[in-house]
């Protein structure tokens, strides 16, 4: 970026007149140790949140031209001393380079928003020891979560957390509130002692995702190996014809819907265990054992790789018309009905079934695509409670029972066809069909009135074998009292 570009703001300014929800700290100064590419876009954020800014730089004529006009780039010591607020943009390395304004900053709030290059790289947090390097001063944590991209960037996306933890109060409160100036939500994480788990949070690679894509990844390699044996090992032994062409698109185009289809119906199956554990035990007080309360807990990610695979599988199946194996089948067929002096072709019920299996294919891929959308935390936080429930648990049930039509009509009656079963395995898709089958039919269980109305008396607090005070007429009339089981 260019200095001239620089000095435009690339936000507008936030407007804090007449929003109560936002705290009137804009026109703050704020310094800035530091002249790297965090401190430039914290300084750019801060102009355009309506902060006056100073950064406190070792060389600050060579730094000036690549910060807005509107910030004041002047030596550390100089910035120091016009806040009381400064956010040291320097590497923990260079901490102790610092202590020489050790005396100016005294009194002052440092906003630690440093990073390490490894999980608990050292002992203390860095926000510990800049506290032990200025004891005079209050340390706050904040601000490492955020990319100097996103600073620049995050005013549309107004849902940026920022954690923050100190063990003072008010310097915390003050931190928070430039946050929520600067379009950030910020997020108390208490004391100091969190500062570490802070520190750890950008380091982390995917942790929600561990788990789902280690079940995608091992249901892909069961499913690839099933259909590989199937169509490529059966017919090179059997009639020793050589289909290893097929692994590239073929195999895998087989394998991704059969992922997709299962992953799908594995984020609607803890729900349903999660019910049965429910209504045995006859209340929703008691906790769930610790592999279910995870695997409810990643059902988003196990959605949207289902959604992910589901979307690769349409591609494929796109694209297989403009193999070259295909066209030469075609023409073989074609040569081979001619040869056979065969004029109609046209099979009816095959005919109905295509059209039937495609259409129904694609209403399940725009549902996925509906849910996999409305599971991004923008969209998600603009619905309500019901919409949302509405669309992750109504319509991804729909989803599933409309992708179960889809892989019915795939595979039509080759469950019944001996020459189906390749070394005796049955169809692929009959496989698939397992745990979908048993997530619908206990979901329609579920909705059978009783069933029904026990679940949602133990959902609203109601518990089996929980003793109640009661209240009954008496045969004289009189009301008699006592205490009775809430199950009788
Ligand atoms: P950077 O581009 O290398 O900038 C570091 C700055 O530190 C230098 O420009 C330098 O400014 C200053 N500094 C002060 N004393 C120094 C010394 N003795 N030796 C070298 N430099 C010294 O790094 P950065 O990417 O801006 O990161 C700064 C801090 O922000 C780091 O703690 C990092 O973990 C954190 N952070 C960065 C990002 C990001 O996206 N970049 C995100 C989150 C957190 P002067 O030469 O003007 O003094």
């Amino acid at each position: 970026m260019s200095g001239g570009d620089m000095a435009k703001p690339l936000l507008g300014h936030r407007s804090v007149e007449g929003d109560p929800s936002v705290v009137p700290t804009s026109g703050r100064t704020i310094g800035v140790l530091g002249s790297g590419d965090f401190a430039r876009s914290l300084a750019i954020r801060l102009v355009c949140s309506g902060f006056k800014v100073v950064v406190g730089s070792r060389n600050p004529k060579r730094k000036a031209g690549l910060f807005p006009s509107a910030a004041e780039v002047t030596f550390q010591a100089e910035a120091v001393k016009k806040t009381d607020v400064i956010f040291v943009a320097v590497f923990r390395e260079h901490y102790s380079t610092l202590c020489d304004l050790a005396d100016v900053l005294a009194g002052k709030i440092l906003v630690d928003v440093s990073n390490n290059t490894e999980i608990n790289h050292h002992k203390e947090s860095n926000a510990e020891y800049l506290a032990s390097l200025f004891p005079a001063c209050t340390v706050v944590k904040g601000f490492n979560v955020v990319s100097a991209w996103t600073l620049q960037s995050g005013a549309r996306d107004g849902n940026k957390q920022v954690l923050i933890c100190s063990n003072n109060q008010e310097a915390k409160h003050t931190v928070a509130e430039i946050a929520q100036v600067m379009g950030f939500t910020p997020v108390d994480m208490g004391g100091m002692s969190s500062a570490r788990e802070i520190e750890n949070v950008p380091l982390r690679l995917l942790p929600a995702w561990k788990i789902p894509i280690f079940l995608a990844l091992g249901l892909f390699s069961c499913f690839f190996t099933y259909n590989l044996v199937r169509q490529v090992i059966h017919p090179f032994i059997r009639e020793q014809k050589n289909k290893f062409y097929k692994i590239p698109v073929e195999v895998v185009n087989t394998t991704l819907p059969c992922v997709a289809y299962v992953m799908l119906s594995l984020v609607y199956l803890p729900g349903v265990l999660a019910a049965c554990s429910q209504l045995y035990y006859g209340t929703k007080y008691r906790r769930f054992p610790d592999w279910l309360d995870q695997w409810l807990q990643h059902r988003k990610q196990i959605g949207l790789l289902s959604f992910f695979c589901a979307a690769l599988h349409a591609v494929y199946s796109l694209c297989l018309p403009m193999r070259r194996s295909h066209r030469y089948q075609l023409i073989e067929t074609a040569v081979k009905q001619a040869m056979e002096k065969k004029m109609n072709i046209w099979v009816e019920e095959e005919v109905w079934r295509m059209e039937i299996y495609i259409s129904v294919g694609i209403i399940a891929l725009g549902l996925l695509s509906l849910l996999a959308i409305t599971s991004l935390p923008s969209i998600a936080n603009s619905l309500n409670w019901r919409e949302f429930s509405f669309i992750q648990s109504t319509l991804g049930f729909i989803a599933l029972v409309i992708s179960t039509l889809h892989t019915l009509t795939y595979g039509w009656s080759r469950a019944f066809d001996e020459n189906q079963y390749k070394f005796y395995l049955p169809p692929t898709y009959t496989l698939t069909l397992l745990v979908p089958c048993t997530v619908i039919l206990a979901k329609v269980i579920f909705i059978l009135p009783c069933i029904r109305q026990r679940l949602l008396r133990i959902r609203r607090g109601w518990e089996k074998g929980r003793y109640v005070k009661f209240v009954l007429p008496s045969a004289t009339g009189e009301y008699a009292s006592g205490e009775t089981s809430s199950n009788v």
